[in-house]
C-alpha cells in the first residue's frame, strides 16, 4: 500500500471515536486465526488501533466461506429479534465508512424480493412493515415500480419488497483490502499456516503453534468459521453449529444486465462492479443419498468441474425465468460454501469462558457484520472493556433455540 493510503487510513482512524489507536495497544500481540472476511476486519481494526497483530490462515486469505458466499449485505426481516437486526444496521452503515477507508467497490443499489404463493407474499408485506417500524428504508412496490427499477426483469408477481439501503460486495477482493491494509499498518499475514495447539503458562497464553512455527502471543482471535473442532480444541468448549453448504456460481463479466440484488423464489443473485453475475440458490441441495454421500467430508470444491457446472447450469436456467439476458453468460467459477452457523443462528462473539486470552468470533451474516464487529471486537480486546451490544452473542449463553438465521 502506498503513503497516500497509509496516511488516509491514520486519518480516518484519528476521525472515527472506536476505532481511534487505544492506549497501550501497541503492547499488546494478536494472532488472528482464520483470514475470511471476518478476521480480516478484526486484524484491519486492531492493526488501526496500534495492536501488533499476525494473521494465519491454514489455506489463504478468503478460501472458505468468504468465497463461496453471496455478499449480500443487508438488514432484513430475517435478522431477528430487533437488537441483532440493528447490529447488522450497524454493518450495513459502517460497508460504507469501511469501501470509503479501503477504496473497495460496494454496489449499494438496494434489493428486490418476491415470494412464490400469496401466503408468503403476505407474510412478506407484514415483515416489510415491521422493517419500516425498525428504521429501514424498505417498502413493498408494485410491478409498474419494480419495472422502473429492474427493466431487464421478469416480474411473475403483484408487489415486490424493495430495500434500499441494501448492498452487495466482491468478498474475496474486500477480504484482500482488508488484509493488506493491516499489513501496511504493520500486521504480519501468513500463509499457509495452520493453527495447532496454544501453550499457557499459570493460565496466561504464551505463545501458538502454527505449521509455520511457533509465534509468541498475549491474545488469539479464532476466526476460523465453520471449521470443526476449532472452538472444543481451543476454548474447551464445544460450540453447536449446524453449518450448511450453499453453492455459490460466478459468471464471466458481462454488460450490465441487472441493477439491484434480485432474491427472486428459487434463486438469488447481483452482478458486480465488474460485470460478473453472483448467482446463490434459495434452497439447498437436493437432500438425496448421493448428495449426503458427498456432502459428509464436507468438501469445499466439487470433485470435478463438470460436477460444479452442472449445478451452475440448474441455476442459470432458474435465473433465466426472471432474467432473460443471463442466457449469454459463461460461468467462471462455482463455489460450495459451508455456513460458519452457531445453531441459535446468532453469532458467537466473545472471551471464551474457559480461556480467557481466547476470543471467539465465529457468525452467519459474516459479509454484513464484517466491519462493525471488526471494530468492536478489536474494541473489547484492546480495551479489556464489554460492549453491551454484544451480550446476546456470548459463547457462553446457552444455546437452546435451534434456527436456520
Ligand atoms: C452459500 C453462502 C451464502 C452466504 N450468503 C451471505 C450473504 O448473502 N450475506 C452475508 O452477510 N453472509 C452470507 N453468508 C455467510 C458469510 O459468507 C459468512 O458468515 C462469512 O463469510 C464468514 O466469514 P469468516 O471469516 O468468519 O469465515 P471463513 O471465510 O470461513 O474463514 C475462516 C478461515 O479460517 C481458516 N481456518 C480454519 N481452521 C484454521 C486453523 N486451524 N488454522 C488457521 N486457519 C484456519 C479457514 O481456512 C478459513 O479461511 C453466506 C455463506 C454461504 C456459505
Amino acid at each position: 500500500m502506498d503513503r497516500r493510503l497509509l496516511l488516509k487510513l491514520m486519518g480516518a482512524a484519528a476521525a472515527t471515536s472506536m476505532i481511534a489507536p487505544i492506549a497501550n495497544a501497541a503492547g499488546m500481540r494478536v494472532v488472528v486465526a482464520g483470514a475470511g472476511i471476518v478476521g480480516a476486519s478484526i486484524a484491519y481494526h486492531l492493526a488501526k488501533a496500534g495492536a501488533s497483530v499476525t494473521v494465519i490462515d491454514s489455506e489463504g486469505p478468503a478460501s472458505h466461506a468468504s468465497r463461496g458466499t453471496f455478499a449480500w449485505i443487508n438488514a432484513t426481516w430475517a435478522k431477528q429479534p430487533r437488537a441483532y437486526h440493528a447490529l447488522n444496521q450497524e454493518g450495513v452503515s459502517n460497508w460504507q465508512i469501511l469501501s470509503q477507508e479501503l477504496n473497495i467497490p460496494l454496489r449499494q443499489t438496494g434489493s428486490l424480493e418476491w415470494f412464490d404463493g400469496n401466503t408468503r407474499q403476505q407474510k412478506l408485506t407484514a415483515q416489510i412493515d415491521e422493517q419500516i417500524a425498525w428504521g429501514e428504508p424498505a417498502r413493498m412496490i408494485d410491478a409498474a415500480e419494480v419495472a422502473k427499477l429492474e427493466p431487464g426483469l421478469v416480474f411473475d408477481s403483484t408487489k415486490a419488497a424493495y430495500s434500499g439501503n441494501d448492498a452487495a460486495v466482491d468478498p474475496v477482493a474486500a477480504t484482500h483490502a482488508m488484509l493488506n491494509a493491516a499489513k501496511a499498518m504493520g500486521a504480519n499475514l501468513i500463509f499457509p499456516s495452520k493453527l495447532t495447539a496454544a501453550s499457557y503458562l499459570a493460565g496466561e497464553l504464551k505463545e501458538v503453534t502454527t505449521s509455520q512455527g511457533a509465534i509468541r502471543t498475549d491474545k488469539l482471535v479464532l476466526a476460523t468459521g465453520a471449521a470443526p473442532y476449532m472452538m472444543g480444541q481451543f476454548t474447551g468448549t464445544d460450540l453447536p453449529q449446524r453449518s450448511t453448504p450453499g453453492v455459490i456460481a460466478i459468471t464471466k463479466p458481462m454488460a450490465r444486465i441487472i441493477n439491484r440484488i434480485i432474491a427472486a423464489p428459487g434463486v438469488h443473485m447481483h452482478q458486480r462492479e465488474d460485470g460478473r453475475v453472483v448467482l446463490g440458490e434459495q434452497d439447498g441441495a437436493p437432500q438425496n443419498q448421493a448428495h449426503a454421500m458427498r456432502l459428509a467430508s464436507r468438501p469445499n470444491a466439487f470433485p470435478t468441474r463438470a460436477f460444479g457446472e452442472e449445478h451452475a447450469a440448474r441455476m442459470l436456467a432458474v435465473a433465466e425465468q426472471f432474467v432473460p439476458a443471463i442466457a449469454t453468460a459463461e460461468i467462471e467459477n462455482v463455489y460450495i460454501g459451508w455456513r460458519p452457523l452457531p445453531i441459535d443462528g446468532h453469532p458467537v462473539i466473545g472471551v471464551a469462558p474457559k480461556q480467557p486470552d481466547v476470543y471467539t468470533a465465529v457468525m452467519h451474516s459474516g459479509v454484513s457484520l464484517a466491519p462493525i464487529v471488526g471494530q468492536l471486537v478489536a474494541h473489547e480486546l484492546l480495551t479489556g472493556e464489554t460492549i453491551e451490544r454484544l451480550g446476546p452473542y456470548r459463547p457462553d449463553r446457552d444455546f437452546t433455540e435451534v434456527k436456520r438465521y
